[in-house]
């Protein structure tokens, strides 16, 4: 099993003499004003929630768009600021974007045009002039504050993510000898999708300006070839999986992405989060017998209102489970200046009104919406104590949370139901309870046979999970991506 210290020998072996830079959109950590005070949050994200403990095992630069309220206050003359605050081991440098840039770069063409184009959940992309005209701009300010930091050095680049599709032509322009890494967390379409994209000729020269290319799965890089065999004239080879675009040669590998199994795992068995399972029946004020829960950012890909419906529908079906079954839905809110956002939003809430007013006796109703968000021990002390854990996703790259919630469970006590269409589910099927999310019946019968799974078998499942994400770790995936760009 590959553990913090493997990484951070490995990175010392292979990337002796280089920098190590990484660049993502959302930051790790924010500074907030709370009154007078300020504090520092861990922020909300599986890329950064991933990454984190990578960076504290590899030290280096993490470059990003700096968010809270208190973050120029809180850098030094260079926009640096160390972290974590209370054991520093990385630098965090901060960007800053006008309200303009924010809106047209992270709202507008991140996230109303590639996000909805890559994940299949039948949410239209929107591409306006105006958004890619500042989604370039926001990438040579990335690729700027990289350049910035490689100075005269060697440096090795990892660029994270569907925000910053450009900023490898960028850095190569001026540096051609730096190596340029990026991996894509969410699902790359198939062809048929892509192709509607009107700069779709500029995004993928923008990629196939990188060394390396990941993404989790195969599937995802099989369509990213296609896709670039479909639009461009290049040179792609399925043997070794690479593609030759210009005279330039990016390899495109599978990484799948893990968690810190080690470190949630002992996190799930410490004092405070014993405390906080003893404090959970204050959060859920519903009486239970059985607790089913789900943790997302409240987003369409994520198949909350299908999953609400499955719960409707396993309430109907399965009366005897009224009165005993609470579902507790916690629900991270995210990109809130978007109306499709805005709209599930209300939407979730007005479903689960609906459905608690159909069902509700006494004191008990069924779903538990938190939307105010819950602490390191709160989460971990729901992750513990959730009979099942149910991941609905129509569309995920990975869901991490589905590793996080195997990782926590050290009582072997839980059930993962888990959609057919997220990567984990390709590494996961073993262990896991599938289903399509659009079946809301078969997703109630599934939250029946998890409920009703005998002891034995819920133990067994559980363990080929944890023996399964024991060793895809988060720290086997950043060794593995640099041990292939160690080969490059
Ligand atoms: N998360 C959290 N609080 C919330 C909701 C989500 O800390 O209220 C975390 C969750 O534990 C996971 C990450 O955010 O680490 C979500 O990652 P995932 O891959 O599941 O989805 P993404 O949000 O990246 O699409």
């Amino acid at each position: 099993m590959w553990t913090k210290e493997d990484l951070t020998k490995t990175i010392q072996k292979n990337l002796k003499g280089y920098k190590f830079i990484i660049a993502s959109n959302k930051e790790p950590y924010m500074h907030e004003y709370k009154g007078k005070d300020i504090k520092c949050i861990k922020t909300v994200s599986g890329l950064t929630i991933a990454l984190d403990p990578v960076m504290e095992a590899a030290g280096g630069i993490w470059i990003a768009w700096a968010s809270g309220n208190a973050d120029k206050d809180t850098v030094d003359e260079n926009n640096c600021v160390k972290v974590p605050p209370d054991n520093p081991r990385y630098t965090l440098k901060r960007l800053w974007l006008s309200k303009e840039e924010e809106e047209g770069y992270y709202y507008g063409y991140s996230n109303q045009a590639i996000w909805p184009l890559s994940h299949i959940a039948y949410e239209k992309p929107i591409f306006l002039k105006e958004h890619w005209q500042i989604y370039k701009k926001v990438n040579q300010y990335f690729a700027r504050a990289v350049l910035e930091e490689i100075g005269n050095d060697k440096a090795f680049v990892w660029l994270q993510d569907y925000h910053l599709t450009l900023a490898a032509k960028y850095i190569k322009e001026q540096r051609p000898d730096a190596i340029v890494a990026m991996f894509w967390h969410i699902p790359w379409p198939n062809p048929e999708a892509f192709r509607i994209c009107p700069h779709k000729k500029e995004i993928l020269a923008g990629l196939l300006s990188c060394d390396l290319l990941g993404f989790h799965i195969r599937y995802h890089c099989i369509n990213f070839m296609d896709t670039v065999d479909f639009e461009l004239e290049a040179k792609t080879d399925y043997e070794e999986n690479s593609v030759i675009y210009r005279d330039h040669k990016t390899l495109i590998r599978p990484f799948p992405i893990g968690v810190d199994f080690e470190g949630i795992s002992q996190n799930a068995k410490s004092q405070e989060v014993k405390s906080a399972i003893d404090n959970l029946t204050s959060q859920i004020p519903p009486p239970y017998e059985v607790l089913a829960l789900s943790v997302d950012r409240v987003d369409y890909t994520k198949g909350i209102l299908e999953r609400l419906k499955a719960v409707d529908r396993f309430l109907q079906k399965y009366p005897e489970y009224q009165k005993r079954f609470v579902f507790y839905q916690v629900g991270a809110l995210s990109r809130i200046h978007i109306q499709t956002y805005k709209d599930l939003i209300n939407k979730v809430q007005e479903l689960a009104e609906e459905i608690n007013w159909k069902y509700k006796s006494g004191n008990w109703y069924p779903i538990v919406l938190n939307n105010k968000g819950i602490d390191y021990e709160q989460h971990l002390a729901l992750y513990r104590s959730a009979d099942l854990c149910i991941v609905s996703s129509l569309h995920d790259g990975m869901n991490l949370v589905a590793k996080e919630y195997v990782a926590a469970n050290v009582d072997l006590k839980g059930t993962l139901v888990l959609s057919q269409f997220t990567g984990s589910a390709r590494e996961l099927s073993k262990g896991a309870i599938l289903i399509n999310p659009y079946d809301f019946d078969s997703t109630a019968d599934a939250i029946k046979k998890a409920i009703q799974m005998p002891r034995e078998e819920k133990v067994e499942r559980m363990r080929r999970l944890r023996n399964n994400i024991a060793e895809r770790n988060i720290y086997r995936w950043a060794g593995k991506v640099i041990s292939n760009l160690a080969r490059l």
